[in-house]
């Protein structure tokens, strides 16, 4: 039997985003109502995560804005906003 699940994360409910070295796996976390820029390196490994003024930065900065102008938002719309995470289909045996 092939199953598929559908997992969805409600908007209002993201509250921080975490930023997770690929060097070296350390992490740190960012939460929106604090949020004033994003780390510019890893605390642990000093890998440079962010140029200020870089495209990948504007759009970040954007993203957190958006995200806390929905979630300001949520108490007068007249739908929840959700949304869909990819999961990879488990395969099941048996009848
Ligand atoms: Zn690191």
């Amino acid at each position: 039997m092939t199953a598929e699940q559908k997992l969805f994360i409600i908007f209002s409910d993201l509250i921080a985003l975490e930023f997770r070295c690929k060097a070296c796996g350390s992490s740190v976390r960012r939460p929106f109502d604090t949020w004033m820029q994003s780390p510019a390196m890893c605390s642990n490994c000093q890998t440079i995560w962010v140029s200020d003024g870089s495209e990948r930065e504007k759009f970040l900065r954007s993203v957190v804005h958006t995200l806390k102008k929905l979630a300001e938002s949520d108490e007068e719309a007249k739908y929840e906003l959700r949304a869909e995470i990819q999961t990879r289909r488990t395969q099941e045996d048996g009848k």
